[in-house]
């Protein structure tokens, strides 16, 4: 949290009131208020009251996480969310901050880019010890090479006087911590070694979602990336799906959250029987589910995610902790063309529309966008 917390202050500069637009003003932010001082206030005004009023409103702390979280809901940037908390209130129902936590759980995956950096950094460190401990190695073997040659020398010299035997001996003592340096030098090499396979291991832990051992979001996003590149110049279709599980906090509410776990581990299972080196998934967080259709069009992407949500929706799953039945399991999709759209965050963002379609529809369906 206190990471987090400065991050953000170093990212936004000038800190909470530069974030409100309160601090420093850059030439455009001047010009703004040399044209429209008192329209920029008012919608500055309305934005910090939206988000005092929704603090105060479901009583949640004044904290630096929570008036970030609500600065995203209320600037728009993040529609998700927003919807979300909406539909929270149509309920009547509070937002509560275990609700606000979970729901922004996974969007701190997506701000690591500094963790990122902080990583590259570590791996160009220790690429630069393990090569100066090389060099520095092998210039000391080298040097211990030249020395012993010259004790050899030194030694085999007859009736060289104390001068000789004593300089042999400083020789000796010389060679002897050139060695013991050499040695250090070769562990510290072998330290470098294991901590990179250290951080390797832990780059693949933060992409993987340790409850359904599926990727997770950060992955997804990597991968989403590199196939949408490869898809463009290959000129291959690609599909793009968000599924969702139905009224999953019923499951949750009737059974408990470890009964809830397994739930989306079946669900993650389902989904990934119709995954292959053509369709991945990940899960995107909570009980929501990503695709990716590579060389499918939103067609064949929705045939494909229909065949999994029929598989689910026969199965008669049991708690079985407590022989209770589950009742029928099901999920919504919503299916997008990443081509039909400017950059891949707006398909994502489509097949998301098309998912709200799903649940309004009825659940237990896939939607094209
Ligand atoms: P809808 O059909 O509209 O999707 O209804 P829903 O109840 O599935 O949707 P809602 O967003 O209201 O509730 C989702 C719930 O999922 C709320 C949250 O507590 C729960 N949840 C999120 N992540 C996890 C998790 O990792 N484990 C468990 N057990 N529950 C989770
Ligand atoms: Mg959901
Ligand atoms: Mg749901």
């Amino acid at each position: 949290m206190m990471k987090q917390e400065l991050e953000h202050t170093q990212t936004t500069g000038g800190g909470f009131l530069g974030w409100l637009g309160f601090g420093r003003h850059d030439d455009s932010a001047v010009a703004a208020q040399e044209y429209g001082k008192d329209m920029v206030k008012q919608a500055r005004t309305a934005l910090m009251q939206r988000i005092s009023a929704f603090l105060l409103d479901n009583g949640l702390e004044v904290t630096a996480q929570n008036l970030t979280t609500a600065h995203s809901v209320f600037t728009g940037l993040n529609p998700g969310l927003k919807r979300r908390i909406d539909r929270l209130a149509e309920e009547g129902q509070p937002v509560t901050q275990a609700w606000l936590d979970l729901a922004t759980a996974s969007d701190g995956e997506r701000d690591d880019k500094a963790v990122d950096k902080l990583v590259d950094r570590l791996e160009q460190g220790i690429a630069d010890f393990s090569r100066t401990t090389a060099d520095a190695r092998n210039a000391t073997s080298e040097y211990g090479e030249a020395l012993e040659q010259h004790v050899d020398h030194l030694q085999a010299v007859p009736d060289a006087g104390h001068l000789l035997t004593d300089l042999a001996e400083y020789a000796s003592a010389m060679l002897e911590r050139s060695r013991k340096a050499e040695e250090q030098l070769r562990q510290s090499e072998e330290e470098a070694a294991s901590l990179r396979r250290n951080l390797d291991r832990a780059r693949r832990d933060a992409e993987i979602d340790f409850l359904t051992g599926l990727p997770n979001r950060r992955a997804f996003e990597a991968y989403l990336e590199k196939q949408y590149r490869e898809a463009k110049s290959a000129v291959e279709p690609l599909s793009v799906a968000f599924c969702d599980i139905d009224h999953f906090k019923l499951v949750n509410d009737t059974h408990g959250h470890e009964a809830g776990d397994r739930i989306i581990c079946i669900v993650a299972k389902t989904l990934a029987q119709i995954s292959d080196d053509k369709c991945h998934i990940a899960r995107h967080g909570g009980e929501e589910f990503v695709m990716l259709f590579r060389g499918a069009t939103v067609d064949d992407a929705c045939a494909k995610l229909d065949e999994a949500r029929e598989m689910l929706a026969k199965r008669k799953l049991v708690n079985r902790r407590t022989q209770q039945p589950f009742g029928q399991v099901t999920f919504s999709g919503g299916v997008a063309n990443v081509f039909g759209y400017d950059t891949p965050g707006e398909a994502l963002a489509a097949a998301d529309a098309a998912l709200y379609e799903a649940k309004e529809g009825g659940r237990n369906r896939i939607c094209k966008a």
